[in-house]
């Protein structure tokens, strides 16, 4: 898709880019020039495995002001990316043949970092009409004796749903049952987020203590080029996995830590514009959606996509072509429409695509424009 569109550009051709994973906003300024003063402060050196220890102390204060979370600067590792984050739990936790649960869609990349650790993903799917999300009944139906984790991101990428307090707190009871599984809980689109106030599992007395938090700067604070992200786990893990990223990558870079610490401990002003402007975008994108026959979408709560179901146009013959597959969908709305969106295929539901509205509403509206014309049976 990328190669294709590529092409499509340099043949002069205006392609709208709606499969971004990135805030299209620019790093804050104060983020910026703590970076900057870094670099005259002479941060130049190789820094600590886990993290420079003033950060993990903001982060600890982070976790405790923001999520009600107690991790002490001990039990917080700093890494390249919350990617890198998650790759440094799954390896440390995961042996040859233990399952994690994953309820889908997912985010692509959680599934084969566990089959890199030679685990197997057991994917609990949920669709458009639970608004993509599954209950604690549906994952204790998962879980076998090999289960060791459950690895989730809330709000979802890619279908943006949010759990809300209660089954958070129904899901953590269940697995409260069941003490030799770990909970990974991504929440690096906390910031992002229309409905509520953000809630981590951690919080929850019946699995506190084998809770790993993941989160990071890149949705946040539009920092996705600086590689930072962070954990806190129980401090076994967080020791583990501070061995592992010390043969790796040693300890994450040292400007981009400091504007991290910029990032945390600063005016949240920024922040909460672009959660502002990604609802409005929001709010259009589904409007525009409503408009086209056969697509059937649900609100997303958060992040920054929003993940129709598009089976109506399986089979079904758009312009002389006959669609097979969502993949096919894709390729034919960038060759037709100029729209590069993301099949759901690799998020695990084959039947919807994933649009990002990380681009400005002018826009949006063309692409939506483009697209509506496009998606007409013949
Ligand atoms: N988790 C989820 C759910 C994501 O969508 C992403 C980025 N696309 C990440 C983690 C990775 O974040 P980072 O850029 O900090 O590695």
């Amino acid at each position: 898709m990328a190669k294709k569109a590529r092409e499509l550009s340099a043949k002069g051709v205006k392609v709208i880019n709606l499969s971004l994973g990135e805030p299209d906003f620019p790093t804050p300024t104060h983020i910026i020039e703590a970076a900057k003063k870094a670099l005259d402060e002479g941060y130049t050196k190789y820094t600590p495995v886990a993290g420079f220890l003033d950060l993990r102390q903001a982060i600890s204060e982070k976790f405790k002001n923001d999520n009600g979370l107690n991790y002490n600067a001990n039990q917080i590792v700093i890494s390249t990316g919350a990617k890198h984050s998650i790759m440094n739990v799954i390896l440390s936790l995961i042996n040859p043949g233990d399952e994690v649960i994953v309820p889908a869609p997912f985010w692509v990349s959680y599934s084969e970092m566990i089959k890199l650790a030679s685990g197997v993903p057991v994917f609990v799917k949920s669709n458009v009409e639970n608004n993509y999300k599954s209950s604690a009944a549906d994952f204790e139906a998962a879980i076998t004796p090999k289960t060791k984790m459950f690895l989730f991101s809330s709000p979802c990428n890619p279908s943006g749903s949010v759990y809300t307090r209660d089954e958070l707190k129904a899901i953590a009871d269940m697995f409260g049952k069941y003490p030799n599984i770990y909970i990974v809980s991504d929440e690096i689109y906390e910031h992002i987020n229309f409905v509520s106030s953000h809630h981590s599992i951690g919080q929850f007395e019946s699995v506190a203590d084998r809770v790993i938090t993941v989160n990071g700067v890149a949705k946040a604070f539009s920092m996705t080029g600086w590689r930072i992200g962070y954990i806190g786990a129980p401090e076994f893990i967080a020791k583990a996995c501070e061995k592992l990223q010390g043969q790796f990558t040693s300890g994450t870079n040292s400007i981009a830590q400091r504007a991290t610490l910029a990032a945390l401990t600063g005016p949240m002003e920024p922040t909460k514009m672009m959660a502002d402007a990604f609802l409005k975008r929001r709010d259009l994108v589904i409007e525009r959606i409503k408009s086209i026959p056969g697509v059937v979408c649900n609100i997303p709560e958060g992040a920054f996509y929003v993940f129709p179901d598009f089976s109506y146009f399986i089979g079904k013959t758009l312009k002389g072509r006959t669609i097979q597959s969502t993949r096919d969908l894709c390729y034919y709305l960038l060759e037709e429409a100029h729209v590069s969106t993301v099949s759901g295929e690799a998020f695990g539901n084959p039947e919807c695509i994933r649009i990002s509205y990380s681009v400005n509403e002018t826009d949006l509206n063309y692409a939506f424009d483009r697209l509506k014309e496009a998606l007409v049976v013949d």
